[in-house]
């Protein structure tokens, strides 16, 4: 007999993106002449930069010719990349990672999905909320959220809930965990931590022998300087910390597909024997064993985004994306709506209206502004109350937006 998996049966169905996109289409049925701005899922407008397509049409050629041709690659990516990446995105803001610390994949959510693989299912999870799906519904599938409480929560999950009430800013936790998901910049509110605030969370693993699982996908949004672009610049975390990046969002890579994960020589987990154990070998083997590695020419056009080319085009697509946010930003404060994000990341962050749930204000964005956005409570139960708006659309259409959102009786 087949016996399945019984943790995807406790899986709660993801209504939020099939009920918007419901609601969208009855809204355009019945207004075939409103022009909607979608401003709701998370995904780049911006074509890839010139320097990676290029590189890309070269690579191709390569694989055209048996001298040059590429079979199958290093399950943990290609050293030319791994360089790159300890050059730019480490050693230059002084942190050190050695390129055996480096793990190159297809995009940060397999990774952040795929790490429990290598981590007991009896740890308990701490994740801030509202937050980034993939973090919760991968514990459920591995057994480790319990069961689906009426409040909307998983049983065995510690929630750290990010209001306006705390600035956003996640409070140590009474009870001890073992995995604590930290992503900065944040996905879906678009805030970040301090440098002081993160050591405070550091410290914190440290002093329990808990592993910070820190998703910094849209480090490259960061404008200000009190801001950490990865954990490793905090002191002790090369022993509590995971660390994934992501070129989505920093390269417009979502279709292409490449990321990393960091896992330093130095962190250990221990067996239920309670003898320590190398993460960073338990994860190479995963690899080793599961992934064949990002195709060449996918790593070959990450590559290209670290030549002063490419790091110029890159750095103007999120310029353009930045601009955006802060159109939105002031638009919405004229509009007298509050709202966090947008000054380090794509997200914009806003609270409904006085009394106003998520979807009502869902629905009255739709109906008056036709705009669609989503509403956090999707993203977890302190969502409720706040409404996602992304910077990801033309500069004109953001402009556009803010206008039609100034019109709106509040
Ligand atoms: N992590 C966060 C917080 C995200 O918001 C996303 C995508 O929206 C990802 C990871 C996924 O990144 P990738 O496209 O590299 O899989």
């Amino acid at each position: 007999m087949i016996k399945v998996n019984d943790n995807f049966g406790k899986l709660q169905e993801s209504y939020l993106f099939s009920e918007i996109a419901r609601k969208v289409k009855a809204f355009e049925e019945a207004n075939p002449d409103a022009h909607i701005i979608r401003m709701g899922i998370g995904d780049v407008t911006l074509p890839i930069c010139e320097a990676s397509i290029v590189a890309m049409h070269k690579a191709v050629d390569e694989m055209s010719k048996a001298e040059t041709f590429h079979g199958y690659g290093p399950e943990q990516g290609y050293s030319f990349l791994a360089e790159r990446i300890a050059e730019f995105d480490y050693a230059s803001r002084g942190i050190s990672v050695a390129t055996d610390e480096i793990f190159i994949s297809d995009g940060a959510k397999s990774d952040t999905g795929n790490i429990g693989d290598i981590l007991a299912t009896d740890n308990m999870v701490a994740l801030t909320d509202p937050v980034y799906p993939v973090y919760i519904d991968s514990n459920v599938m591995a057994g480790r959220a319990g069961n689906f409480t009426e409040k909307g929560s998983w049983s065995n999950i510690l929630y750290l809930p990010c209001t306006s009430g705390n600035g956003f800013v996640p409070s140590l936790p009474a009870a001890i965990p073992d995995m604590i998901y930290l992503c900065y910049p944040n996905n879906p509110t678009g805030t970040t931590l301090t440098k002081s605030q993160l050591k405070q969370w550091v410290d914190f693993a440290l002093a329990h022998k808990a592993l910070i699982l820190f998703d910094s996908a849209y480090e490259a949004f960061i404008t200000e300087s009190d801001v950490p672009h990865s954990i490793y610049e905090i002191e002790g975390a090369r022993r509590c910390a995971i660390e994934f990046r992501s070129f989505s969002k920093t390269a417009g890579f979502t279709g292409l597909r490449c990321g990393y994960t960091v896992i330093p020589k130095e962190l250990i987990g221990y067996d239920s024997e309670g003898k320590p154990v190398l993460l960073n070998k338990l994860w190479n083997r995963r690899q080793c064993t599961k992934f064949n590695g990002a195709s060449y020419i996918t790593q070959r056009a990450a590559e290209a985004i670290y030549t002063p080319e490419g790091r110029s085009q890159v750095r103007e697509a999120i310029n353009y994306y930045l601009r955006n946010a802060s159109v939105l930003r002031e638009g919405l404060a004229a509009a007298g709506l509050q709202a966090v994000g947008g000054v380090n990341a794509p997200y914009v962050w806003v609270k409904t209206p006085e009394g106003m749930s998520s979807w009502e204000f869902f629905a009255k964005l739709l109906s008056e502004c036709h705009i669609v956005g989503t509403p956090g409570v999707g993203f977890g139960p302190s969502g409720e109350g706040y409404f996602r708006l992304t910077a990801f659309n033309s500069y004109e259409r953001t402009l556009e937006a803010v206008e039609r959102i100034k019109e709106l009786k509040l």
